[in-house]
Order: structure tokens, then C-alpha cells, then sequence
């Protein structure tokens, strides 16, 4: 029964069958134990490529927008954009020597200036590959989702669309950077940045003040984010997953079902009776 509470050791007690609705776009329980998963998984990739000696590039995208941009607009340029860079003879020329990419979706809203949406990408390489010659991939990937974004009436500038830095370890240890960083790039829901509000923080704000506006960009960005994925794994003859012994990708809803122990998938929202009582949907 949902939402029934247990106690499995004397001292310790929670919930058991607890309906999760599995969003990582608007859920603050689900969107936390979807990012930690992700994360997890981002950073054995990142481990297993420097365990062969290759190097890792991140790529920020961005596309220019204003106050007046629908958010449904901007992610469906952002989505043909996205298409664009991974897509096409140029990239497959590209792509020699190249492991193979994961990428992350992230949106922001300033008041100013409307809803910030940008991707970023991770793009492994097989050997030590120069940030001199590895730096050309993601330019040319540039001027491909600048293409793509104009032809959704929507642009992106070379000087602000596109950030290119090298993978590269702080004093706290290679294992360690990896797992922040990897946590930080799939963190989306919480992340506020100099971009923005996160979507966590338009929650607040929508639910502590129920201003109207901020109601209504919440309701706007769910509409805009329903059936989207937030991270995406490329999934060519080197997928990234493979190479570092991950097993099958697992659906957001699978990951945020999962009990503590990763044992017992949880009932999800759908499969319920509407008889049933739903005391906590996570
Ligand atoms: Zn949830």
C-alpha cells in the first residue's frame, strides 16, 4: 500500500511503497536521486577514460534570447540544435579518434532576460588529444547549432554560444573531481547561477509569495519540460556507457522507483489505483 510507514530496525524508521512521479525536471525528491544516478555514472565514465590515457572536453552551448522567448520555443530550437552538433558528415569526420559525447540540458529564468537555456557537453577522446586540435570539434559544432538555431528563429554568438575547457583535476585528486563535476552538471533543478533563478528556486519563489508571474513561468516551464530528457548519452559503435562497463541505461522513472536499497523497484504514480490512497508522491 503507498505511503504505508515501516520500521525495519529498532531505531530507525521511513516509508515504504511510496508512488514517485520520476520528473528531473519538476520534482525536488525525484530530481535529486535521478542527478546523484547520473551523476555516479558520469563520473565512471570520466574515470574510465583516464584509465586508458584519453582527455575530456566540456562545451557549453548557448543561444541568445530576450524576456519576450516562449520557453517551449527556446528548447525546441535548443532540441534541433542539439541534433544539429551531434549529426551530420562533418561531425562523423570529427569524430575520428573520439570516444563518443554525453550531454546535459540546463535552464535558468532572470526576469530580465527571460529563460537561459544551454547544453552542455562532455566529449572524450581515446588518446591525449591537444586542446589545440581537439578546440576545432566543438567550434565546427558551433557553427552547426548556430545554423540550426536561425532556422528556428533563434541565434547564438561565437563569442558567447560556445565555452570550450579541458578536463583537468584540482588539488582534491582526479576521483574526486570527477564526482563534482559530474554532480554539478546533472544538479540542473538546484543550480542557480549568474544565468539565473534554477527551476528549484522558481518553485520557492511560485510557492512562498504565489506571485502570479512567478506561477506562471512555473506552469510555463513544466509544460516546456514534460517528455524531455535531461541527460543523453550518444549512442554510436563507442558509446561511453559501454566503454566504462555501465550497464543498460536506466529511465528516469526506473532510477527515482528504486528503494534505498536499489533493490525494489516502488510503484510508480500511473500504475496505482486511483482508490489508493497517494500520502507522498516523491
Ligand atoms: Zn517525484
Amino acid at each position: 500500500m503507498p505511503g504505508t510507514p515501516s520500521c525495519a530496525r529498532p531505531g530507525r524508521s521511513g516509508y515504504a511503497g511510496v508512488a514517485t512521479c520520476g520528473s528531473v525536471w519538476v520534482c525536488p525528491c525525484c530530481s535529486g536521486k535521478i542527478a546523484s544516478r547520473r551523476a555516479s555514472e558520469l563520473a565512471a565514465v570520466m574515470a574510465a577514460v583516464e584509465a586508458v590515457g584519453g582527455v575530456m572536453d566540456f562545451t557549453t552551448f548557448t543561444v541568445r534570447h530576450h524576456r519576450g522567448h516562449r520557453l517551449r520555443d527556446v528548447r525546441d530550437a535548443v532540441s534541433a540544435a542539439s541534433r544539429a552538433v551531434t549529426g551530420g558528415e562533418e561531425w562523423m569526420r570529427d569524430k575520428v579518434g573520439m570516444l563518443d559525447w554525453a550531454r546535459v540540458v540546463e535552464i535558468t529564468h532572470t526576469r530580465r532576460s527571460g529563460w537561459h537555456c544551454h547544453v552542455h557537453a562532455l566529449t572524450a577522446w581515446s588518446s591525449a588529444v591537444t586542446e589545440r586540435d581537439s578546440a576545432w570539434v566543438p567550434i565546427r559544432a558551433w557553427r552547426r547549432w548556430d545554423r540550426a538555431l536561425r532556422r528556428h528563429n533563434f541565434d547564438s554568438t561565437p563569442v558567447r554560444g560556445v565555452d570550450i575547457r579541458r578536463v583537468v583535476g584540482g588539488d582534491e585528486g582526479l576521483g574526486a573531481y570527477f564526482a563534482k563535476a559530474s554532480l554539478e552538471l546533472t544538479s540542473t533543478f538546484t543550480k542557480d547561477s549568474r544565468a539565473g533563478r534554477s527551476p528549484c528556486a522558481l518553485l520557492r519563489d511560485a510557492t512562498e509569495t504565489y506571485e502570479v508571474r512567478d506561477v506562471e513561468l512555473w506552469r510555463e516551464y513544466e509544460a516546456a519540460s514534460h517528455g524531455r530528457k535531461q541527460l543523453t548519452w550518444s549512442l554510436g559503435r563507442m558509446d561511453l556507457r559501454r566503454f566504462a562497463g555501465l550497464s543498460r541505461e536506466q529511465s528516469d522513472e526506473e532510477i527515482a522507483a528504486e528503494d534505498r536499497r536499489g533493490r525494489r523497484p516502488l510503484p510508480r504514480r500511473r500504475d496505482l489505483d486511483d482508490d489508493q490512497p497517494k500520502a507522498v508522491t516523491g
